[in-house]
């Protein structure tokens, strides 16, 4: 079975320097807010997790999350 992963956001923490956005199009964008928003499903496939995890690795807060669902492994 192909590998899922779980994306999570802790909006109330973000600072929203927009950088999830620019290295995530896909998947992340400005809300009317001021913070960004996570526009993909809950849980990924194998093919959508380095755009995501690029999109972790580059919060400066470290509020994007993601968990390898099968393996309950977090892996940022
Ligand atoms: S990179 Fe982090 S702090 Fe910046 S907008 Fe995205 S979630 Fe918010």
């Amino acid at each position: 079975m192909a590998k899922k992963y779980k994306v999570e956001h802790d909006r109330e923490s973000c600072i929203g320097c927009g950088a999830c956005c620019a290295v995530c199009p896909a998947f992340w964008e400005m809300a009317g807010d001021g913070k960004s928003k996570y526009k993909g499903k809950a849980e990924i496939e194998e093919g959508e997790l380095k755009c995501n995890k690029e999109a972790a690795d580059s919060c400066p807060v470290n509020v994007i999350h993601i968990t390898d669902i099968e393996a309950k492994k977090k892996i940022i």
